[in-house]
């Protein structure tokens, strides 16, 4: 699975706005954004006129960047959303945060959406009672996800589950700190995802 090996913070640094791709780290005051307000590179605190073109493209490279999906699965995502009924812009995240990777992250089992995709990977949840371990599986209603039993000892889980439960779920998943599971109650609606982006302005990059 292909996925985005560089230095993470430049991403955040790049899209001027901090995109919470290292769990703990990006709370505390080594935040390369809030240390460097410019963007990275040579070319980073040059003063840039910013095109029609260039605010949908970074809008969209920020909403790619958050969940870590590659330009062609998120091409692929936003066919997908324009099919389905509804606002292309709100299907797109509906489909993000169905994910099997971010629904982790968002229930809690990991610090990051980074992190929870190494854990999936890493087969430390099933699905449904059975092996999971792709990060891009889609997520229906009434799917439980639960941390395996040999995994909760493990060293990566003593902090994470410490901290488990401190930060309310979101409305449309249900937590579960006893059994270490969580449910999808229902499909997110735009109000319960948190995602800092104008996804029109994503629509309307797709449509030039
Ligand atoms: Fe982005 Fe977090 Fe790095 Fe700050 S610490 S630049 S929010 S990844």
């Amino acid at each position: 699975m292909a996925r985005y090996n560089g230095p993470v913070c430049r991403l955040c640094r790049r899209e001027g706005t901090k995109l919470y791709l290292k769990g703990e780290r990006c709370y505390t005051g080594k935040c390369a954004v809030d240390r460097r307000t410019y963007a990275p590179g040579q070319h980073g605190q040059g003063r840039k006129k910013v095109s029609e073109y260039g605010v949908q493209l970074r809008e969209k490279q920020k909403l790619r960047r958050i969940y870590g999906v590659l330009e062609r699965p998120f091409s692929n995502y936003f066919d997908k959303a324009e099919r389905q009924k509804g606002i292309t812009g709100e299907n797109l995240l509906r489909l993000l945060e169905r994910r099997f990777d971010n629904i982790v992250y968002r229930l809690g089992f990991a610090r990051s959406r980074n992190e929870a995709r190494q854990l999936v990977l890493h087969n430390h949840f099933t699905l449904n009672g059975k092996k999971a371990n792709i990060a891009s599986i889609q997520l229906r209603v009434g799917d439980v996800i639960q941390l395996k039993e040999k995994s909760k000892d493990s060293p990566i889980f003593q902090e994470i589950l410490a901290a488990l439960g401190q930060k309310s779920a979101p409305a449309w998943l249900e937590l579960d700190v006893n059994t270490l599971s969580g449910r999808v109650l229902a499909l997110p609606n735009r109000e319960d995802i948190d995602t800092n982006v104008q996804e029109h302005l994503i629509v309307e990059l797709y449509s030039r």
